[in-house]
């Protein structure tokens, strides 16, 4: 209603303004003309007075004579009351006055504005105050050669006079103001009708409702085309918000699925989407839990991030088609490693993602540990086999016994470099290219059978005792060579560790639908609790120089725990009550 009434106040007052000021104008040049017209007929009477007043100066000779009081006659015989007759010569005196009895007495006349017109002219008029009679005179002075002759009535052709006159004109502006006011109530009344409409349709179509409206409402004119764009308009908006709506949500599942953190935000730094991994990212980086993404500028490990993009701005706008700028770098809280990366786009606005890189970096720093270590294990052997041919190369005439002596040493040590190279290289198969190893249906019993029999001199010469408690029918999903290595590491500990005059028991203790559950154990020492959580750990020994003696790589165990992970199974090891080394593993059936 308020948007009515201004409206239509708006135009009704404009038009009303309009329309004032054109009949006031026209009153106006009415009146003035008007105005001219009866100063014209006034003039032509006074003309006539003073034509009547000459011939009679003639006519009598009076001017020779000089009995001007004889005009007083004529007095009588002017047409309009109150008509002054006044008769001067050429410098000024006045001769005549039908006002002044006592004209001689007068002022000179001369420098009267009308006389002055008509001296050089030979008629003059000019409106005046009388000074003798007080009232406002409209003198007009004709020059008659000798004399001239100046008749004046009162001026009085004013407003009153006007109105009085041009009433029925008057009425008639009056008639038609009130009729141009009826057709402007109702003309804006109408014009304004239209444009509630019109602001109702638009308000309805910017809140989102139902802008179906009926089209008799609107006709075919200015206002139904302005409708029907904006209904065109907004169908168009409508659509985009949509498509926009479900873009936002596909690219908001998606960063919801994605392992990393992320979030966007505008230039002003306020958040405008960020996935929970974010929040959860940098409440683990902040050690705190109610973090939100905003909060990010506060948490000292992110300090880089500010100092970048304060940079960012300060450099002002990027030249287009350049990249747009990052800033990468990792930082480790809690034994957590996160990768931080800021991208700014061209806009200011910007994205920070967190990538928890703990796995591979772990990763990255075990192979690396293990990179020095092979380093480390190669250089010994090495360094023996140098040795050995140094001595013999350096000392030509050394014995013959002690020439074979060194060159069997120097053997030795190629060999063991061989054990570990190969047992390197397993390691390495088995951790990173496990799908290379075939697996089948494999009886268990004859790979132990076989390791047994490989190994036989030198449990012989221990004193060793082997019992196999694995039944024909205990098949494995399993690798032949892998399965072998198992057992095989697994004996040659006991050889190596666990002393002479020991028994050894391989058994398979359970089966459930999946697995098979196996038992391995010696009757040795045993290995000390403090070292059994670690020596499936590569190079790990518990005793380094036994083990070294021993040919030991310190990959043994190692190989063992990868290759029963590979065959789906686990592995652990604990010390027996009564004495000796056990390990309890699983292998899958299928
Ligand atoms: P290595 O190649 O040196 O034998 P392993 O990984 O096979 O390395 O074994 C790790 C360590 O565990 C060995 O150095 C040894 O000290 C210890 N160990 C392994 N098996 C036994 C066992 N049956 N009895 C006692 N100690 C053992």
């Amino acid at each position: 209603m308020i948007v009515q009434r201004t409206f239509r106040k708006s135009i009704f007052l404009n038009f009303f303004i309009i329309f004032s000021i054109f009949t006031v104008s026209v009153l106006l040049y009415q009146y003035d003309r008007e105005k001219d017209y009866r100063i014209k007929q006034l003039e032509l009477t006074l003309d006539n007075v003073s034509e009547v007043a000459h011939r009679y100066i003639e006519h009598r000779n009076i001017f020779d004579s000089g009995d001007f009081r004889s005009l007083d006659t004529l007095k009588s015989l002017i047409p309009i009351s109150n008509t002054r007759l006044t008769v001067l010569n050429y410098s000024g005196e006045v001769l005549y006055d039908s006002f002044v009895p006592e004209y001689s007495k007068l002022e000179n006349h001369l420098s009267r504005q009308e006389v002055q017109q008509s001296l050089k002219e030979g008629r003059g008029s000019s409106i005046r105050l009388s000074s003798s009679t007080n009232q406002e005179f409209y003198y007009y002075a004709k020059d008659y050669k000798n004399y001239i002759i100046r008749s004046a009535a009162i001026y009085n052709i004013e407003i009153k006079n006007f109105l009085k006159t041009e009433r029925i004109f008057l009425l008639f502006a009056l008639f038609l103001f009130v009729l141009m006011w009826v057709l402007l109530h109702f003309t804006t009344l109408r014009l304004s009708e239209f444009i509630v409409k019109l602001k109702d349709f638009a308000l309805k179509a910017g809140n989102n409702e139902d802008i179906e409206v009926l089209d008799s409402d609107f006709k075919d004119n200015e206002l139904g085309i302005i409708r029907k764009q904006i209904i065109q308009i907004y169908d168009n908006l409508k659509k985009t918000k949509d498509e926009l709506t479900i873009e936002q949500e596909k690219l908001y599942d998606h960063l919801q699925v994605l392992d990393e953190g992320i979030a966007i935000f505008s230039p002003q730094r306020n958040k405008i989407l960020a996935n929970s991994h974010f929040i959860q990212f940098i409440n683990i980086i902040s050690e705190a839990s109610t973090i939100t993404a905003e909060n990010i500028f506060q948490i000292p490990e992110f300090e880089r991030v500010v100092n970048f993009l304060d940079h960012q701005i300060r450099k002002q706008e990027q030249p287009a088609g350049k990249e747009l700028s990052q800033l990468l770098y990792n930082i480790e809280k809690n034994e957590k490693y996160f990768q931080i990366k800021c991208i700014v786009f061209s806009d200011e606005s910007f994205e920070i993602m967190i990538s928890d890189i703990t796995r591979p970096e772990r990763r990255r720093l075990l192979k690396q540990q293990l990179t020095s270590n092979i380093a480390h294990e190669l250089k010994t052997p090495l360094a023996s086999i140098k040795g050995y041919l140094e001595t013999i190369l350096n000392n030509p005439s050394i014995p013959a016994e002690k020439q074979t002596y060194f060159m069997e040493k120097a053997f030795a040590q190629s060999e063991r470099l061989t054990d570990l190279l190969n047992d390197i290289s397993l390691l390495n198969n088995i951790e990173d290219a496990g799908e290379l190893f075939e697996f089948k249906q494999l009886p268990l019993r004859p790979v132990i059978r076989d390791v047994i029999e490989n190994l036989r001199v030198r449990m012989t010469q221990k004193h060793i005792n082997c019992h196999v408690e694995v039944g024909s029918e205990v098949t494995i999903n399993g690798n032949e060579s892998l399965l072998f290595s198992v057992f095989q590491n697994l004996l040659e500990n006991s050889i190596n560790y666990a002393g002479e005059n020991i028994t050894v028991l391989i058994s398979k203790y359970l089966e459930d639908e999946k697995y098979y559950y196996f038992k391995y154990s010696d009757s040795g020492p045993g290995i000390s609790e403090e070292h059994l959580p670690r020596i499936f750990e590569r190079f790990y020994r518990v005793d380094y120089g036994r083990s070294r003696e021993t040919g030991g790589t310190g990959l043994g165990l190692s190989i063992v725990k990868n290759a029963v992970l590979l065959h789906k199974g686990e592995i652990s090891a604990r010390n027996k009550a009564e004495g000796g080394l056990e390990f309890l593993f699983s292998l899958s059936k299928k």
